[in-house]
């Protein structure tokens, strides 16, 4: 996908905070961070949402939720919230698939 921006970040393409990589799964703070720690992770390929995965992409969807607390973890949080927003009335605004991880202040509110 040439104007993805995830797609971007992950050629080089653009420059992103980068926290983990490897050869499926990047991950990467979030340019506007809604609490102190606020990462994204994302597969390399380019997948539209959550709504477009099939079972194929279920081993990877695995294996980014796992990452979740792991990151987290190394990044010294105690507790995390994830959203993964899917489609416009979603909430959606950069459509390749990407789990948001965040936390670090005050305990986050109910939703
Ligand atoms: P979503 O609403 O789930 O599609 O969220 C997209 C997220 O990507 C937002 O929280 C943006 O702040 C974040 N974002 C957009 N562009 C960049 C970028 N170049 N580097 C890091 N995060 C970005
Ligand atoms: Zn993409």
């Amino acid at each position: 996908m040439t104007d993805c921006i995830f797609c971007k970040i992950i050629k080089g393409e653009i420059n992103a905070s980068l926290i983990y990589e490897d050869e499926e799964v990047i991950a990467f703070n979030d340019i506007r961070p809604i609490a102190p720690v606020h990462f994204l992770i994302v597969p390399k390929q380019h997948v539209v949402s959550l709504a477009e995965c099939s079972p194929s992409e279920q081993r990877l969807l695995g294996k980014i939720l796992l990452l979740a607390p792991q990151l987290a973890s190394e990044l010294g949080l105690k507790g995390f919230r994830t959203m993964i927003n899917t489609g416009r009335e979603g909430g959606q605004e950069v459509f390749h698939l990407h789990v948001h991880v965040f936390g670090g202040g005050e305990a986050l509110p109910k939703t």
